[in-house]
């Protein structure tokens, strides 16, 4: 009934006169449905909020949807079976005596740990080498033994030994009649007494024959068979038997704790050098061949037994001609370039260190020899007296290595001595303890430098190489603590040594130092080792001993004993001139895609709280820096703090980055713009150490979501700002980029801010490329390390005048170089990794390529040689790439060697390219891979995590779990595997969640352009508009004020918003606290006078429509009142929420919007009822009543209208009929549903907020502005159409204008 009613309603009928005249054009206008335009424009600016709203709520959906969907198949967690460790190449044969199934145990061997009940008193050892050419060494090994226990088997190891003959026991120097067999799974030797009596206890000498092949796997007893100056091929033996290959060679109780001294002795051929632990003590020749007895070493564990037998024609250099007691053997071609020179000289300064820091000497073997072995899978191992290297952790050519490969060689020399006193001397009971000796060495090792190499400031090293990297390992579900209880499977006793060992645990150290003090720590380390010197000890004796004000042990055990760490939220809030700080914590887990239901939610951290609060709230950051501290050991949950007196606007946790924690702040307003202020007019006031722990802590934490990335990159940009010449804090920024860049790297629509934030920070503060490339001869390490990152990085974010710049250097190297001449090169050896790599991958031609090829084969420096195949495995060529791969793994004399096999992997990894050839090699040739390297191999366990890193999409996901499936058996892959599958999943839920956060980060201006546009657009109808209106003088009408007044205020609104959407592009502006509050303010004034317009423009019609007979309400000055009373209430109230919770105007999260947001409660709703509910509701609700009284007496209104006019003093005022009322009701609820448009994302928002849901999603900021701008330009060009009046206006002026 009603619709049908409606639509007979003419809307010419019920125009006022001066209307009817209209002239023809406006006919046109006027003949499309008003409906239309009207539904149009309703429907547009739907579907301008809908889109965005569907943009920022909808991933907040689908994140649980993904987190449900990427269910991984249960047989590739954690239910892998982890047991078997024998590979796949089980070769024992041996003289196997008893009938049994060796595939099962019987009784003890089942256990895989030894009986205790043993004491090895010693072992002798003697090897037969009689030919260069032969693979196979026979050995004997007599071990004097005692058990203190009675006990039916004897057991202890023996790995793959190619023969095994049974041993001849002694007991008391009385033979015994045994029985022998052998458990391939626990790699044990089983003995019985064919009396089947029990072993007594008593003491015992085993002597047993064997014989191991030398593989080229680098474990055990191993071959390398390397290139010696021009063709000469040469062969090396030595071993490498951490943790549990000792086996390998020689049948041994194979336990850490089971020390015992050793003699060795080595027949070799005449022309070869042997070496063990202990200097020879006797040599003699017979019939060409050599025999090497060697003194008897200290008591030691079985995995530090070391020997090699050397071509005579092996370099060697020493300290001392006449009485050599340190020597570094090499390749007679880099000891004859002198290019040992370093590495000794370290070494000489640093065992006198440790003698004094320890005040012990007695770790110090009779000589100490270090060896480069050319094939060598870690960094180095401690071998007592015989430390063993990977070349390039010992050769140093100061034309070609750089200052950071110098500083890693520096690092790994001291390090492998530190274990000489940590590890060699003192022993942990079991591999548990593990993390002690890495940890400590890793810890220890930067220490000698401070004194003799000062310059290299190797002190720093323990951020860029510990804390940094193992935080972010460590923040995972597939973490484990430091000491891993109950370690017994080979896999994971192998899987042990990783980040969270050795650089977890150097940071724990370094923690533990910084809180007990420097003395107190170096003390109780001296008295932990002269307790139990050259014997096996007990850590927590150590950790007692650090503090006097609190439980040692408790303290330490509470941070190994649980994987990953805290998160600490500091919350500061002020009230009464008082500043409270709440503190809580929580583990922090880095992304939400990563299952944490089955870690202990209550687990609470005894965290070392040491802050620092600096500002006075609200007006400034820098005045009372350095104010009040605050230090406690935080245990509980929350803990909160009160400083009387004072108004502190910020505080910095986590001093120096001595804990190991992330600390989250949040404070009434500008967080972490609060930091950026200090940074930047104090810089020297946070130290370099608090100043990485602000990139470290705000980079994880917009990694996991919990800031916006603004944040970090403010910081960032704070640091440039104050032109930082740290490499640390570059060092810092880098690792974090590099991390997201291997995902953003198949990002297209990242890809390039994200190069060019990183392009923008290194080049400013007149930095250019030019700049970068010159080094001076007095530049120090720093600068060193600092251009040549500088450099690769620009290169790594694909900048053209970088990479153009290291085509051409590299161009300008003289081809001989590549030929091992002695060309000299203008290229500083800082820059040539990059130079090498960056135009390989970029400027790639076969013969450049085959000429570095050839160059890693023949390469005198070994770090050229790692250069050189970087720069190979960076070409683009799948046919190079595939040429490599294949060659490396079938033929390593002549392509890759074994121990780059997967470094070039990596390497590889690292390209779009490369990644999907050497994926689809790796997982076609597993099996072959598992033949060559076998699966106990560390770097063989670790290489899925190269692809892991950059893995972006689900397919890859099921392609590793697939590869997972398909080779059940991981082996020392077992937490490598687990860590892969995070990080794909982390991977994912990134890209989903995070990608568009650091996008907007980088450039939020861009989404200012709609916000200009509209603004443009609104700003000229609503200046036409009142220009109109003022210069026709036809403001009398209601209607017409309303027009005005609504013009004027969106014009306002619109000349705000236009001014910080320019100023928007110089964040520092919309930083602005002031500028932020006004622009807040502005926000709300705005929308409060619209809709209060509204309202009293209702208000007054209801009077007219009601009272229509009272002519005192159409009068001027009824009209001003309204109109100032409305101007009164739209300024007046949104200056309330100033006074609401330290002037609720306050600037969060989004620097370039502040609205009165937000955990504020009071002042949201404040903001919400005053600018939108209260005056939308009384409009509506009396456009609602106009309406029903309109339609109740449509005669009477119309009769009593004519009546009012014909008598009306003012002949302009037109009483309401009830067509235009309910036109007028029509068009009303129209502009307010459009403004009303406007603000739902800004009501979402602050719902948002009063939930506490968490972080919005930053596209719900960008859409307040837009939208809002957006709906008010599209209110004036509606209110503009409405007017019939201003449209006459309109047309009139522009024709007397053109006509004249
Ligand atoms: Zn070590």
């Amino acid at each position: 009934m009603a619709s049908n009613k409606a639509s007979t309603f003419n809307f010419s009928e019920s125009t006022p006169s001066t209307i009817r005249s209209t002239p023809q054009r406006f006919k046109t206008l006027r003949s499309i449905p008003k409906s239309w335009l009207i539904a149009a424009a309703i429907f547009y600016c739907a579907s301008v909020i809908t889109v965005g709203l569907l943009a920022g709520l909808l991933p907040r959906r689908t994140q649980q949807i993904t987190v449900l969907a990427t269910v991984i198949p249960s047989n590739t967690t954690g239910s892998v079976p982890i047991t078997t460790t024998t590979g796949i190449i089980t070769t024992t044969t041996g003289t196997i005596t008893t009938t049994q199934d060796p595939s099962l145990c019987v009784e003890d061997e089942c256990n895989l740990r030894l009986l205790s009940d043993v004491i090895v008193h010693s072992y002798q050892i003697q090897y037969m080498y009689n030919d260069s050419k032969q693979t196979v060494v026979r050995g004997q090994v007599t071990i004097e033994f005692t058990l203190k226990q009675p006990i039916k088997q004897l057991i202890y190891h023996s790995k793959e030994m190619v023969e095994l003959e049974e041993p001849a026991l002694f007991e008391d120097e009385v033979y015994r009649f045994i029985s022998m067999r052998t458990y391939v799974r626990n790699d044990y030797i089983s003995l019985r007494l064919t009396s089947n009596s029990l072993f007594a206890r008593n003491r015992y000498r085993l002597v047993q024959n064997f014989a191991v092949k030398l593989t080229d796997s680098n474990v055990g007893f191993y071959q390398t068979i390397y290139k010696d100056g021009e063709n000469t091929m040469e062969k090396l033996l030595s071993t490498q038997f951490e943790p549990i290959d000792a086996r390998r060679a020689f049948p041994c109780f194979d336990e850490p704790h089971l020390k015992a001294p050793f003699t060795i002795t080595i027949i070799h051929p005449e022309n070869t050098v042997a070496l063990a632990n202990f200097p020879s003590i006797e040599e003699s020749l017979e019939n060409g061949l050599r025999r090497t007895k060697f003194a008897e070493t200290y008591p030691m564990s079985t995995y530090l037994a070391a020997w090699a037998i050397l071509p005579d024609t092996y370099g060697s250099r020493n300290d001392n001609e006449d009485e050599p007691w340190m020597t570094v053997w090499a390749r007679r071609e880099v000891t004859e370039r002198n290019h040992t020179a370093l590495a000794l000289e370290i070494a000489s300064k640093s065992v006198p260190f440790y003698a004094s820091y320890f005040n012990t000497s007695e770790p110090i073997t009779p000589k100490i020899d270090l060896l480069a072995v050319p094939e060598f899978t870690f960094g180095a191992m401690e071998n007592w007296g015989l430390v063993t290297f990977r070349e390039d952790r010992l050769i140093y050519d100061e034309k070609i290595v750089s200052t950071e490969q110098k500083r890693e060689l520096g690092e790994t020399i001291a390090h492998e001595l530190a274990h000489f006193w940590f590890g060699n001397y003192v022993t942990c009971q079991w591999w548990t303890d593990l993390w002690l000796n890495e940890a400590m060495a890793t810890w220890l090792s930067y220490k000698p430098f401070a004194d003799n190499y000062p310059s290299w400031n190797m002190e720093v090293l323990v951020f860029s190489n510990n804390i940094i990297p193992s935080m972010w390992d460590d923040a995972r579900p597939s973490s484990h603590p430091i000491v891993v209880p109950n370690v017994t499977d080979p896999g994971e006793i192998s899987s042990l040594f990783d980040s969270i060992t050795y650089s977890k645990g150097a940071s724990i150290l370094r923690m533990l130092e910084l809180t007990a003090g420097t003395q107190k720590f170096q003390h109780s380390l001296q008295e932990y080792l002269q307790l139990n010197a050259l014997s096996v000890g007990d850590p927590r004796f150590f950790y007692n001993n650090l503090f006097t004000n609190m439980n040692g042990e408790a303290f330490v055990m509470n941070w190994l004993e649980e994987k990953n760490f805290p998160v600490t939220n500091v919350t500061l809030s002020i009230e009464n001139g008082d500043t409270t700080v709440t503190f809580t914590q929580s583990r922090f887990i880095i992304s939400n895609a990563l299952d944490a239901s089955q870690l202990d939610g209550n687990y609470r951290w005894k965290i070392m709280i040491k802050c620092v609060l600096g500002g006075d709230y609200p007006n400034s950051d820098t005045t009372n820096i350095g104010g009040d501290t605050i230090e406690f050991l935080f245990e509980t949950e929350q803990s909160t703090q009160v400083i009387t007196g004072k108004s502190y606007s910020w505080i910095k946790c986590n001093r120096d980055f001595i804990s190991y924690h992330l600390t989250q702040y949040s404070f009434p307003s500008n967080t972490y713009q609060r930091f950026a202020n200090v940074l930047e007019t104090n810089p020297t006031f946070f130290s370099n150490a608090d100043k990485i722990n602000f990139l470290q802590d705000t980079f994880l934490l917009a990694y996991k979501g919990l800031i916006d990335y603004t944040e970090p990159l403010r910081l960032m940009r704070s640091l440039v700002k104050t032109n930082t010449q740290q490499h640390i804090h570059w060092k810092t920024f880098e690792w974090h980029w590099s991390t997201l860049v291997s995902l953003v790297n198949y990002l297209p629509d990242t890809l390039p801010k994200f190069q060019n934030f990183a392009i923008q920070q290194i080049l400013s503060n007149g930095e250019t490329i030019d700049s970068i490339l010159t080094l001076n001869p007095t530049d120090d390490d720093n600068t060193k390390l600092l251009k040549s990152l500088k450099f690769a990085l620009l290169c790594r974010m694909n900048h053209a005048g970088a990479l153009q710049k290291a085509s051409e250097l590299f161009k300008s190297i003289p081809i001989e170089y590549f030929n091992n001449s002695n060309a000299v090169i203008n290229v500083n050896a800082d820059f040539l990794t990059t130079v090498y790599e960056y135009h390989m991958s970029v400027n790639d031609n076969e013969a450049d390529w085959n000429m570095m090829y050839n160059y890693y084969r023949i390469a005198i420096s070994p770090q050229e040689q790692t250069r050189a195949l970087s720069a190979i495995s960076a070409t683009k060529d799948t046919t190079r790439l595939n040429r490599l791969l294949e060659e490396g793994l079938s033929n390593p004399l002549v392509s890759i060697k074994r121990q780059d096999y997967f470094r070039m992997i990596k390497f590889m990894a690292a390209y779009t390219v490369g990644r999907t050839v050497a994926w689809t090699f790796y997982k076609a040739n597993y099996r072959r891979l598992v033949e060559v390297f076998n699966l106990e191999h560390y770097e063989f366990g670790q290489s899925i995590l190269s692809f892991a890193e950059s893995f972006e999409k689900q397919s890859h996901f099921d392609e590793m779990n697939q590869l997972f499936s398909d080779y059940p058996n991981a082996g020392s892959a077992v937490s490598a595997r687990k860590q892969a599958i995070d990080q794909v999943k982390m991977n994912l839920e990134w890209i989903r969640s995070r990608n568009e956060n650091l996008r907007n980060a980088l450039d939020a201006n861009v989404n200012f352009a709609i916000s200009i546009l509209s603004s443009i657009v609104g700003l000229t109808f609503s200046f036409l508009t009142i220009f109109i209106i003022v210069v026709k003088r036809q403001c009398r009408t209601i209607t017409n004020l309303l027009t005005g007044n609504t013009s004027f205020i969106v014009g306002i609104y619109l000349i705000f918003n236009l001014v910080s959407s320019i100023y928007g592009l110089d964040e520092r502006w919309a930083l602005h606290q002031y500028a932020c509050q006004f622009r807040a303010y502005g926000f709300v004034v705005s929308c409060t006078l619209l809709l209060y317009s509204h309202a009293i423009h209702a208000i007054s019609r209801l009077f007219a429509v009601v009272f229509y007979k009272q002519k005192y309400l159409f009068t001027y000055r009824v009209h001003q009142l309204l109109i100032i009373i409305n101007w009164l209430l739209g300024i007046l109230l949104p200056v309330g929420i100033f006074f609401i919770d330290d002037g609720g105007y306050i600037y969060e999260q989004e620097s370039r919007l502040c609205t009165c947001t937000t955990k504020r409660v009071l002042s949201a709703l404040y903001g919400i009822v005053t600018a939108f509910v209260i005056p939308f509701h009384i409009t509506l609700v009396i456009y609602g009543k106009i309406f029903c009284l309109c339609r109740q007496s449509t005669k009477r209104v119309q009769s009593e209208q004519t009546a009012t006019i014909r008598k009306s003093p003012h002949r302009n005022m037109h009483m309401p009929n009830m067509y235009r009322e309910i036109a007028l009701v029509r068009k009303m609820s129209i502009l307010l549903c459009i403004i009303l448009g406007g603000g739902v994302p800004y009501l979402v928002l602050v719902l948002w907020h009063m939930m506490n849901i968490g972080l919005p999603h930053s596209s719900l900021y960008l859409l307040i502005v837009n939208s809002i701008s957006i709906c008010t330009a599209l209110m004036m060009m509606t209110l503009f159409h409405f007017s019939e009046q201003v449209k006459k206006s309109a047309y009139d002026y522009i024709k007397k204008l053109c006509i004249g």
